[in-house]
This record gives structure tokens, C-alpha cells and sequence, in this order.
């Protein structure tokens, strides 16, 4: 259930990748108003006032993209509308590549009102959306018509797209609405990359730089395709906003190439996958530099190589996402879910390409959309990323402090080893109680039960050490059967009590175990300090044994 489940999400993430395929989109009209049809001629020299009189010379069935490219006459289906001071109207329509554009608006009474764009094209009518907008003057007469001409359409999308008739307030509104879209869009991009840089700095994962690349792509290819740039730097031309468009918009293909391939681990990919990734992070921002470099030279041919570079993403993105099935990688379903609204506002933009769907506004904005809807995602796939991370270093350190644990304890009793009591002891400035507990004739032991049963012995005396001296006594098993406890002299050890509850200790065969202590008391501040008072404590356990064993014996410092 769940493969196909996975499988699924494959597929969708496949065709995310379409959403890339398709170029940079130019023709943006507004949502706002009434649309008008446009019916087309090829430029052979006719004069506007003949062609307004005849407007059956005009073709209005064959699609735009048939025509090619070159000079042309569009018109405008007829409008009947008059603009007052009330409600002033504005003629609305998408910005395409071409060289110049002359818009002569048609009054009932004959009168032509001409507007001429100079070499900035039409970006003195740029608006939100990459949208253009002509106010139609106020006349008593109704508008009836609008007669475009287009010097040299590179006609990659259309000559005339989407041409609509509004009122001002109308395209106000679309305004807002736009305004509102691509705020929300550059504002999150911002925080997102911000966020993102802030966590590399933490952090150092490539795919967290290649994220932050792909969103300022995609900051700066809104910036130029909402027509903001257009506001923010009128002298620009317009096709020269459109090359920015491509550039970013290649960068931002490099950019998801560089990601998806870094987004998974290393192990899920075959090393050639990763070599290919770079190339097509390579070719496709070349791609779009050659289009914004040689578009005025021939803009079909160099959009055609774009798309082409696109077609070598969208092949490479086949073996990474299939790699990271097949290896089963953790990261997959977040991934393509992530891609999931690009791909299908994608499936609509490439239909629309081949002229099998019909031209849409949302769906001519949708990168922006879809973009937006995969940013927002991919940021909940980056924590989740990032949240394995934090469990594979969680992982380390608990390892790290096992280990060390392991490194520290005596294997056989579970007490600290020598060095682990050393470095505990050691550096006790306050008197310290120190007791060697040696078991008595353990080698009888040994010769009795076995070794094996020797260590069971061992084993239970340590257990019954470390019940009859609690924490914080420092207990440690320092080699063979002698065994050292440690307490500050202010809560010390009564050794007559601690031997008594040792003898009590049930042993193998009911066998008797009786030790021997010898104690002493001294500071531990420095090395020299313990030999002092491991010695003292040793020549008082050995006259604990001279003595019979069974017993303890103190000795001070000094009589040591
Ligand atoms: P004493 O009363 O004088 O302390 O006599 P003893 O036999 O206990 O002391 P001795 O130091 O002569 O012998 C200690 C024995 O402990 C020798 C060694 O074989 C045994 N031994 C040391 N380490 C281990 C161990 O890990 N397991 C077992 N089963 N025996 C051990
Ligand atoms: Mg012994
Ligand atoms: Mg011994």
C-alpha cells in the first residue's frame, strides 16, 4: 500500500518537473474588464484609415502562433463603449517581445486618437502583472474599435494577447489584486531565504544554499515578470524586462536542478546522476542568457534552446527522483508533494503551449502561483530534512556518551574501573574517607568453585558493596578482588558495619566470603596526595589480614 502510495507520488513529481519546461511567461493580461476578440494582418504597407474601412481583410480564425514572426496589423472586435469622466476606460492587453507597437483607438465619428511606443516599447504602460494599459481620452463618441500595429513580433507566445476593454477602476482593482500576489510572494521568498541563510550558517548543507538560490531566482524573476521593474525603473525597455525574466528564470531551472539533486542523500543517487545535475545547472541559465543576448537576432530559435535545456532538466529529474525511490529515501513523498502545485498549474501551462487549452490569465500567472505553493512546501521539507539531522547527531552523541560510559566501568561488576575512580577522586580538596576491601583467601575461592564461580562471587560482593555504600560514595573494582570506596570524611563509612553486611551476602553453595578493610583519611587534591593515602589505606588493610582478616584497621596520614 505504501509503494503505491509512493509510486504515486512519483509521478506527480515527474510531471512537476513540466512545470519548468514551459519559458518564462510574457503575455499577461489583466483578469479585469470585457475581452475583446483579435483578428490579424500581415504588415504589406496598408494605411490605417483603409484597413478601419475594411475590416474583412482582417483573418480571425487562424491561431496567433501560425502567423510567425514579422510585422502586423490586429483588430479589435468591436467595443461600443464610451469613456466619460465618471468612468474612464482603459484598454488592457499582455506584453510580448516585439520592437514597437502603435495603438490607434477608433471613435464612432471616424476620429482616430494614436499612441506611438518609442524604443522603451511599452513599458511606459506596464502595470501590475506584466500588464498593459492604455487610457482611452474622454469623447462624447463611443470607442468602436482598437487598430494595433506591431513592428517586427517575435510572436514566441502571440502578436496581441488577451486584449480586454475596463473601466480605470477596474484595472485599480486588478492592480491591487496583483499587488497583493506578488507582495505575499516576494515578501515570503525574502523571509525564506533570510531563514534559510541564517540556517546554513548553523548548519553548512549544500541543498540549504541551492534553496536560498532557487527562491532568489525566483525573487527576482517576480520582481521583473509582475512589471514592477517596469515602475521601478522606467527607462528600461520592455524586451529588456523580458531578458531579465529569462535570466532568472534560468537561474531558478539551475537553481531547482542544483536543489533536487542536494535535497537527497548521497547514497540515494548514482554518482552520474549528480555529474548530469551539474551540467543541466550549467546549460539552462546559459540557455537563457543566450536568449536574453540573441533574442532581438532571433527569439524563436533562442527560445526553442531554452526549452530544449529545460527538456534536459526535466530528463535528469526522471533518474534523480526514480534513485531516490528506489533507494527508498526518506525524503521523496515531502519532495514531491512540494512539487505537486507547481506540476499540475505545469500539465495546464504546457496544454496551453499546445494550444489544446485555451489562454488564461491564472494559468499565464501560475509560476508565480505554483512557485509560491512549492517555496512555501519545500520549507516544510527542509525541516524535515533538518529533523533527521538532529536525530542522526542525537544518535552520535547518545553513542558518544554510552561509549564513554562503557570506557569507564569495570565490565565484570558494573562498578568504575581504576582510571574512571582516579579521575572522580583526584582534585577533593575536603578530607576524604578512603577503605580497601580485599576478599579474604579468594584464591580458595577459585580453587573451589571455578573460575566462573569466582566471578559470580565478585559480582554479588559488588552488588552488596554498592547496597551498603549508596551514592554519592564513589565505589570502584581496582583490580582482582580488591575493591575502593570513597566518601568525604564528614559522611563516613562505619567499616565494622560495612563488613558485617558484607558477611551477610548470600554467595554460591552457601559459601562463607569474609573480607578485610583498611582505611585512612586524607585530602585528594593532587596526585601525590592519593599514592600518600592509597598507601596508608594499604598498609592498614595489610595489617587487617596480618592480623586474622576478617576485620578492618585505620591508620592516619601521618603514621602511614
Ligand atoms: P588474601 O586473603 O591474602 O587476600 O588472599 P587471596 O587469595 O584473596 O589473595 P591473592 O592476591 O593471593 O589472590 C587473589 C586471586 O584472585 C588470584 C587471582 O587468580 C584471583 N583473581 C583475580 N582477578 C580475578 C577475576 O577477575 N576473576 C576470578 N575468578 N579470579 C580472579
Ligand atoms: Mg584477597
Ligand atoms: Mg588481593
Amino acid at each position: 500500500m505504501v509503494s503505491a502510495f509512493s509510486r504515486r507520488l512519483l509521478c506527480i513529481a515527474l510531471v512537476a518537473v513540466l512545470a519548468c519546461i514551459v519559458p518564462p511567461a510574457h503575455a499577461q493580461a489583466g483578469v479585469a474588464g470585457q475581452p475583446l476578440g483579435v483578428c490579424l494582418l500581415a504588415d504589406k504597407g496598408q494605411r490605417e484609415d483603409e484597413l478601419i474601412r475594411h475590416p474583412e481583410r482582417f483573418d480571425c480564425t487562424t491561431p496567433q502562433h501560425r502567423f510567425g514572426s514579422g510585422d502586423f496589423w490586429a483588430m479589435t472586435s468591436v467595443i461600443d463603449r464610451r469613456s466619460t469622466f465618471a468612468t474612464p476606460l482603459v484598454i488592457r492587453f499582455g506584453s510580448v517581445w516585439q520592437d514597437g507597437l502603435t495603438i490607434h483607438l477608433v471613435y464612432a465619428d471616424d476620429a482616430i486618437r494614436s499612441w506611438r511606443s518609442d524604443a522603451r516599447g511599452i513599458a511606459p504602460l506596464i502595470q501590475l502583472g506584466a500588464i498593459a494599459q492604455l487610457p482611452i481620452p474622454v469623447r462624447d463618441p463611443a470607442l468602436v474599435r482598437v487598430l494595433f500595429h506591431v513592428d517586427n513580433a517575435a510572436n514566441a507566445r502571440g502578436i496581441l494577447l488577451g486584449p480586454r476593454i475596463a473601466t480605470l477602476a477596474e484595472g485599480d482593482a486588478a492592480n491591487l489584486g496583483l499587488a497583493a500576489l506578488y507582495a505575499f510572494f516576494a515578501g515570503m521568498s525574502l523571509a525564506l531565504i533570510v531563514y534559510n541563510l541564517a540556517l546554513w550558517c548553523a548548519m553548512r548543507h549544500r541543498f540549504q544554499l541551492h534553496y536560498c538560490l532557487l527562491l532568489a531566482a525566483l525573487l527576482g524573476y517576480t520582481i521583473t515578470s509582475s512589471g514592477a521593474l517596469a515602475w521601478l525603473a522606467p527607462a528600461l525597455a520592455n524586451n529588456d524586462r523580458l531578458r531579465l525574466n529569462y535570466l532568472f528564470m534560468g537561474l531558478a531551472g539551475g537553481a531547482a536542478a542544483l536543489f533536487t539533486r542536494s535535497f537527497f542523500e548521497d547514497k540515494d543517487l548514482p554518482s552520474w546522476v549528480g555529474r548530469c545535475s551539474n551540467v543541466i545547472a550549467m546549460a539552462v541559465p546559459l540557455s537563457a542568457f543566450g536568449v536574453a543576448a540573441f533574442g532581438a537576432i532571433n527569439l524563436r530559435i533562442a527560445d526553442l534552446l531554452y526549452a530544449l535545456t529545460i527538456v534536459g532538466l526535466l530528463a535528469i529529474v526522471v533518474p534523480t527522483l526514480w534513485g531516490a525511490w528506489y533507494q527508498r529515501s526518506r525524503f521523496l513523498w515531502l519532495f514531491a508533494v512540494a512539487w505537486s502545485a507547481p506540476i499540475l498549474l505545469a500539465v495546464l501551462r504546457v496544454l496551453n503551449s499546445l494550444h489544446l487549452i485555451g489562454w488564461n490569465f491564472w494559468i499565464d500567472n501560475s509560476t508565480v502561483v505554483s512557485m509560491g505553493a512549492e517555496a512555501l512546501i519545500s520549507s516544510l521539507a527542509v525541516a524535515y530534512r533538518i529533523k533527521f539531522l538532529r536525530d542522526e547527531r542525537d544518535a552520535a552523541i547518545t553513542r558518544e556518551v554510552v561509549a564513554r560510559k562503557l570506557a569507564d566501568i569495570d565490565p565484570l561488576t558494573g562498578l568504575l574501573n581504576r582510571r574512571a575512580f582516579l579521575h572522580q577522586a583526584i582534585g577533593r580538596v575536603e578530607h576524604q574517607q578512603l577503605l580497601l576491601v580485599d576478599i579474604d583467601h579468594f584464591k580458595r575461592v577459585n580453587e573451589t568453585l571455578g573460575h566462573d564461580g569466582g566471578d559470580e562471587v565478585l559480582r554479588l560482593f559488588a552488588v552488596a558493596l554498592r547496597h551498603a555504600a549508596p551514592d554519592p560514595v564513589l565505589i570502584a573494582r581496582m583490580g582482582g578482588e580488591e575493591f575502593a570506596l570513597l566518601t568525604p570524611a564528614t559522611q563516613r563509612i562505619e567499616p565494622e558495619a560495612l563488613l558485617a553486611s558484607l558477611r551477610r551476602v548470600r554467595m554460591p553453595f552457601d559459601l562463607t566470603i569474609t573480607s578485610s578493610i583498611g582505611t585512612c583519611t586524607g585530602t585528594l587534591a593532587s596526585d601525590l596526595d592519593w599514592k600518600a593515602l592509597y598507601r596508608c589505606a594499604d598498609s592498614a588493610l595489610f595489617e587487617a589480614k596480618a592480623a586474622g582478616r576478617d576485620r578492618a584497621r585505620a591508620l592516619r596520614l601521618d603514621a602511614a
